[in-house]
């Protein structure tokens, strides 16, 4: 049973009436607990460093956050036209953009006046430009390299930023280009500002690094690491060789009543090869992956989200972030490379509490160290596959 629900209601943040309206429209009822734990605080303009399991609902704690303390009326926009920026949110990938502006959009759907971009790598630089220029808008979702060439252009100005947040912020931070890119982009902006982050996972190395960028944030971890399981998801592994892998995957797709499924390649190859194998046998699939243009996997990912396709074929590049609610289903076709990319993996399926279905092949000693670890670092216990699954658990 998934607890992590209060009695609370939305109501009780005295948000303004146009956001409690558009979060009624998108069916949430009650905050969850790191909603609740966190949007009464951040509302105040608190820095805040968050780490909570994933599919508890963090994109609407900065979402909400900033909504509710934004002006949009004509009277308090910048006289700039360049610098109408109010709130940055940085992620690492383009469909997390994509994804975190279309949360925005539909949150601020009763606020008049409100104006929302997204601009990542892999498209037309140009076109960013003029289209920052056209909408102005005050909230702007990036992935670090394509904003800090728009700042380092001088395309854009960051001085008028109130809030700047960082989703996924391990990811963000973890690497090194890509947290130089986070400095510049961050030195751009006024030292007056609420900086938010947010992750399902954080080392103490990293939470060190967050808390740089931070004036004595509060600390919200909604459970230590051991805990970071997910509820009402039911996990399994069939041992295999390499070559059984084809035959257990389309038995499985064949068994398992599932809405959607995930199933995690570890290379661009073995998505595009596995993806025309299932093809082949009739299964309604895509594959998305990095070595593709920007708009074909915005596309497919669109047109899978939508429900035109029931399987999605993809690398780790889709394996965090991505919220797709009828994904009931992920198979780990490769294992993934360490316990955490698994965890973001499988957490695909069984967001927000709902049950979920994950099934990891292993193959090798590497595999097998990985699921040891998983084991060891997580409260789980990933079953062997059993002959037959019990529908009730999916
Ligand atoms: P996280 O970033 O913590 O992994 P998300 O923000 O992606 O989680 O949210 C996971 C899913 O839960 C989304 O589909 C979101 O719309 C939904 N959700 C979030 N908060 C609530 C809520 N209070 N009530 C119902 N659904 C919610
Ligand atoms: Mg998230």
């Amino acid at each position: 049973s998934y607890v992590g629900i209060h009695a609370t209601s939305f109501r009780d943040f005295l948000l303004k009436p146009e956001l409690l309206r558009a979060i009624t429209d998108c069916g949430f009822e009650h905050p969850s607990e790191v909603q609740q734990e966190t949007i009464s605080q951040a509302i105040f303009g608190t820095d805040i460093l968050c780490q909570a399991k994933s599919g508890m609902g963090k994109t609407a704690v900065f979402v909400l956050s900033t909504l509710q303390q934004l002006d949009f009326t004509a009277a308090a926009a910048s006289s700039d036209p360049a610098a109408s920026v109010r709130v940055i949110v940085l992620c690492h990938t383009r469909e997390l953009a994509f994804q975190i502006k279309n949360e925005y959009v539909r949150f601020s759907k009763y606020m008049t006046g409100a104006k929302i971009e997204a601009v990542f790598g892999g498209t037309r630089y140009d076109e960013d430009v003029s289209r920052l220029h056209s909408q102005r808008p005050q909230i702007l979702v990036a992935t670090p390299g394509r904003l800090k060439a728009l700042v380092r252009d001088s395309k854009i100005s960051l001085r008028n930023v109130k809030h700047f947040v960082l989703d996924e912020c391990d990811k963000l931070l973890e690497a090194v280009d890509m947290r130089a890119d986070v400095q510049q982009i961050f030195r751009a902006t006024p030292h007056q500002k609420q900086v938010m982050m947010f992750s399902a996972t954080l080392t103490p190395e990293v939470k060190a690094v967050c808390k740089r960028f931070m004036v004595s944030p509060l600390e919200i971890y909604v459970d230590n690491e051991a805990k970071l399981t997910l509820h009402g998801l039911k996990q399994y592994y069939a041992t295999l060789a390499e070559a059984e892998k084809n035959r257990q995957l389309t038995k499985l797709l064949d068994d398992i009543d599932f809405n959607q499924c995930c199933v995690f390649v570890k290379t661009t190859m073995r998505a595009e090869a596995l993806a025309k194998l299932l093809e082949g046998l009739h299964f309604p699939v895509v594959a998305v992956h990095s070595h593709m243009k920007q708009e074909e996997r915005l596309k497919r990912y669109q047109g899978f989200k939508n429900m035109e396709k029931r399987i999605l074929v993809a690398t780790d590049v889709m394996g965090r972030g991505i919220d797709i609610e009828r994904v009931n289903l992920v198979i780990n076709y490769d294992m993934a490379d360490s316990r955490a990319s698994y965890l973001h993996r499988v957490g695909r399926a069984g967001r927000f509490g709902t049950k979920g279905l994950a099934v990891t092949f292993i193959a090798s000693k590497e595999d097998t160290d990985v699921l040891n670890d998983v084991q060891k670092n997580f409260e789980v216990t990933i079953e062997p596959l059993p002959e037959t699954i019990d529908k009730a658990l999916y």
